[in-house]
């Protein structure tokens, strides 16, 4: 029956979120080559800013597409390559990929931050942060780092040392998820992060919930204090964009602006605002300037 089924159709299938013993073993075997065959790519979710009603950014998030299984998200597969180290040279993969895009967009008139996201665990990996840094000084593009909490950080002096060697060369640092994992208010005030990132968990129930305003409210003024700039992710809808216009957050990311898309929809989406004035549509619906 599978067989007969169209043969031209891609096979968009997701892996369970918590895929079996068995399967963890072969996707992380599957993992390895991945890279090297070609199949991992890169799509693109803008962040706005909201009261320049302009894309000043744009996030890389990493898909793979598996021979057989079809297309595997990241919650899939990180961990793994976090588990097996294929995590470092999957990140110089990406960090190179959005180097090369980055130039691309800047070349077409829009020259943002790209943002690669980078695991915690890679911080405390000396010669990763050299490969990094080399690659990074090298392209002049302009580069931010989105520090995801995904494994716990075991030698936060070390980490917190690396993160000021990629602020001094100029990569943007955003602190990823806030809110989400072991955050540490202690760690946070040491680090020279530009960008404080709030956890979609906090943002998606935004108007249906009671404390989750209150909660995105007092990280927006945290960030504020240490002179951060502060990012919702997991924006859905206009009804929540709106809230968090009024409480000051300055930089908005979500479905409701935009889904993750390939390079080539991105420049389309980006080149709809180039224009300014009347005919312009309005970046963030919803919103006037
Ligand atoms: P993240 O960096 O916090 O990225 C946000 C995730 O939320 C992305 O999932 C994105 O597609 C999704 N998202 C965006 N807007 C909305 C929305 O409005 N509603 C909802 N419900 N979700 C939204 P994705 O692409 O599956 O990535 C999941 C996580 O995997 C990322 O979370 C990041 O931690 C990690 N990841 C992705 N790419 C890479 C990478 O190249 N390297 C590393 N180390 N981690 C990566
Ligand atoms: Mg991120
Ligand atoms: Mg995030
Ligand atoms: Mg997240």
């Amino acid at each position: 029956l599978e067989e007969a089924r169209d043969s031209r159709e891609p096979v968009i299938r997701r892996v369970g979120a918590d895929p079996g013993a068995l399967d963890r073993v072969s996707l992380a075997r599957d993992l390895r080559s991945a890279i090297g065959n070609g199949e991992l790519f890169l799509h693109y979710q803008p962040k706005a800013h909201v009261r320049r009603q302009e894309i000043t950014s744009v996030e890389a998030l990493v898909r793979w597409q598996h021979p057989t299984r079809g297309l595997v998200l990241p919650g899939d597969f990180i961990q793994l390559a976090e588990e097996s180290r294929d995590i470092v040279d999957l990140t110089i993969w990406t960090i190179q990929q959005a180097i090369r895009d980055q130039r691309i967009l800047a070349t077409r008139g829009h020259d943002v931050t790209m943002f690669v996201n980078v695991s915690g665990l890679l911080l405390s990996d000396a010669r990763f942060v050299r490969r990094a840094c080399a690659l990074v000084e090298n392209s002049g593009a302009k580069i931010g780092f989105e520090i995801t909490e995904t494994a716990v950080i075991r030698d936060p002096e070390s980490a917190i040392g690396h993160l000021h060697t990629f602020a001094a060369i100029g990569i943007v640092i955003a602190i990823d998820d806030y809110g989400a994992g072991l955050s540490s208010l202690a760690y946070l005030k040491q680090l020279p992060a530009r960008e404080l990132k709030i956890d979609k968990l906090f943002v998606t129930q935004l108007t249906s919930s009671n404390r989750d305003p209150l909660i995105v409210r007092s990280t927006i003024d945290l960030a504020h204090a240490l002179e951060m700039e502060v990012v919702a992710e997991g924006v859905e809808t206009a009804s929540a964009l709106a809230l968090l216009s009024v409480m000051g957050c300055d930089v908005v990311q979500g479905y409701f602006i935009s889904r993750p898309i390939a390079l080539s929809a991105l420049i389309e989406f980006m080149d709809q605002y180039r224009v300014k004035g009347p005919e312009r549509p309005p970046l963030i619906p919803g919103l006037t300037s």
